[in-house]
């Protein structure tokens, strides 16, 4: 290395030594490598969105060199992972960078050293007594190359990706300024758990993410981008729908606060507002299947598909007997997503249907019954359901017993007579109403109530 300015020098502790681009699975970056004065190499992925004005900082990771967790898929850190979410997110973000810090193994003590603290671990040690034990600092990680690094990529101000506020501390020491941290939600192993559990407890780790963050994340329930990561309310919301597996069966409706779902003559466009909407949508995202009736598809030529939110759409179920739904309606003729549409064994059906759409006839009027529906569909592998409409079809799920959840959303109007939302026989006493542990939560102007219905069986939260 030559420099000419000896007062240069002794700033300087890194320099920019080549630009190139990489082509990765999450994007193309800028890829820069830099040489530090102490012959360590590092390199920095740049991410800038064509044609997007940021008006945020970017979104940049810091990330500690880890062979065993970065390349070989070893969960005995979450390393790996954490990149692979980091990129994920800065790709998602109008710009962001990466800067890739060798040396930093094993925080900073080398990767032999590190699989000698892996030796000790193996025997009963955790990660702060296993680097103690071998006479090595717990974190000897220094940030000054990194701080250089992005002062040379122009990055001042920035959100960072980090579970550490250890890491914000080092790099606001350093003349950084971080306007946010941001936590990554990733998978905890088996293998793992408990060194994570010795991070946050010995060395100030925030705690656990929420897993149902990632998930959501990833089938498209919240929002795009790295503001998702906020979006806790969500997360609270629809994590718990995560948690029944394979099998769940949930309704919604959106209603007057007298009852409604439509005026006397059928006219539903539309109840509730947007943001009920989206909520639907995101329920949709979460189902295998969603399941409406023969008139709601008569009424609303509807498509249940998940418009307002990225997720996948399910696969659409029609409960109709008699074969009675419109030919041109859009869940046969659109094929956005898979139909199945049920009917009895003597119903009239049209000479061909389009190659989305499956016809299945159901052995008897009994098969029509919810439970026996709900069984039919999980054994073709739809276990997770939404019934969605309309009144008679939902009310028909929930006097049987079948729904594990219902979101009812009020919408602030006084119908006065129209078509009903839930009906069905009641008890002659209050006491025998049905009631569930429940939710509320403000959609815009409606306000979303969620009766647990699966809790109150178990009496799990009561
Ligand atoms: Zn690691």
């Amino acid at each position: 290395m030559s420099l000419t300015n000896a007062s240069e020098e002794a700033a300087v502790t890194v320099r920019r030594v080549v630009t190139t681009t990489l082509p990765t699975r999450y994007g193309t970056f800028e890829l820069i490598g830099y040489q530090g004065s102490d012959a360590s190499e590092h390199v920095a992925l740049v991410w800038r969105h064509d044609g997007v004005s940021t008006v945020e900082p970017p979104l940049v990771r810091v990330h500690s060199e880890c062979l065993t967790g970065d390349a070989l898929g070893s969960h005995r850190c979450d390393c790996g992972d954490q990149l692979d979410a980091a990129l994920q997110a800065i790709t998602s973000a109008p710009s962001g960078a990466l800067i890739y810090v060798r040396g930093h193994e094993g925080r900073g003590i080398g990767l032999l050293n590190k699989l000698r603290a892996y030796a000790l671990q193996d025997n009963g040690r955790d990660t702060v007594d296993a680097n103690t034990e071998l006479g090595l600092p717990v974190d000897a990680r220094d940030y000054g190359q990194s701080a250089e690094i992005l002062r040379d990529l122009g990055i001042n101000r920035l959100r960072l990706l980090s579970s550490n506020p250890a890491k914000q501390i080092a790099l606001e020491s350093l003349g950084i300024t971080v306007v946010g941290r941001q936590q990554l939600p990733v998978p905890e192993h088996d293998e793992s758990s408990s060194y994570l559990a010795v991070k946050r407890a010995r060395m100030e780790h925030d705690p656990a993410p929420d897993i149902h963050a990632w998930e959501l994340l990833s089938r498209g329930i919240l929002p795009e981008g790295a503001s998702g990561y906020g979006q806790r309310d969500l997360v609270e919301r629809y994590g718990p729908l995560l948690e029944a597996g394979d099998s769940l069966v949930i309704a919604q409706l959106g209603q007057s606060l007298d009852g409604f779902i439509a005026s006397r003559t059928g006219d539903a466009c539309f109840v509730t507002g947007e943001e009920d909407r989206e909520h639907l949508h995101r329920l949709r995202a979460l189902v295998d299947a969603v399941i409406v009736g023969a008139g709601t598809v008569t009424a609303d030529d509807c498509q249940l598909t998940v418009r307002s939110v990225p997720g996948t759409n399910p696969v659409r179920v029609i409960l109709d007997p008699h074969a009675r739904v419109p030919h041109a309606s859009k869940l046969l003729t659109d094929p956005a997503a898979p139909t199945l549409w049920l009917v009895s064994v003597e119903a009239d059906l049209p000479a061909r249907v389009a190659d989305h759409v499956e016809v299945h006839r159901m052995d008897s009027a009994d098969d029509f019954r919810p439970r026996r529906v709900l069984d039919f569909l999980r054994q073709r592998g739809l276990g997770r359901v939404l019934v969605e409409g309309g009144g008679l079809t939902v009310s028909r799920f929930l006097r049987d017993g079948a729904l594990d959840r219902l979101f009812l959303t009020s919408a602030p109007l006084l119908v006065g007579d129209g078509v009903p939302g839930i009906r069905f026989d009641g008890d002659d006493r209050l006491a025998g109403a049905l009631s569930a542990p429940m939710r509320r939560f403000i959609l815009g102007d409606d306000i979303c109530s969620e009766f647990n219905f699966s809790a109150a069986r178990t009496g799990g939260i009561r």
